[in-house]
């Protein structure tokens, strides 16, 4: 396996996941590898805001929250794929501890499942 190629296509995915990332929510300092959703920039806005402005605020965050923890777990499948490239366990199943299909690796590159254990 050819991890040194993987390991270019995660470190790019990685990067875009971040810009991604950065803009829906910032880094959680409590927890590592987390992220807060942020609201959308409102400091422009009165700081007195309506009800109709404030409903719209809420949405947004919901919004930001929902794509901030789908790009989350993509982005730390990424970094525990990086990590297992690093220590020479990359392309085993999390569950049955064997080789994950090279297909399947093709397919997700992060994958940490076989197809018998996906989902
Ligand atoms: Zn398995």
């Amino acid at each position: 396996m050819n991890t040194d190629e993987l390991k270019q296509q995660l470190l790019a995915e990685k990067e875009l996941l971040e810009k991604e990332l950065a803009t829906v929510a910032v880094p959680d300092t409590h927890a590592q590898g987390g992220f807060t959703a942020k609201e959308d920039d409102f400091s422009n806005e009165p700081a007195s805001l309506d009800p109709v402005e404030l409903g719209t605020e809420l949405e947004s965050l919901a919004r930001n929250e929902s794509i901030s923890n789908t790009l989350e777990v993509r982005y730390n499948n990424i970094v525990s794929a990086l990590v297992n490239i690093e220590s020479g366990t990359y392309g085993t199943c999390n569950t049955c501890k064997q080789p994950i299909e090279s297909d399947r690796l093709d397919a997700n590159p992060a994958a940490n499942t076989c197809k018998e254990h996906m989902g």
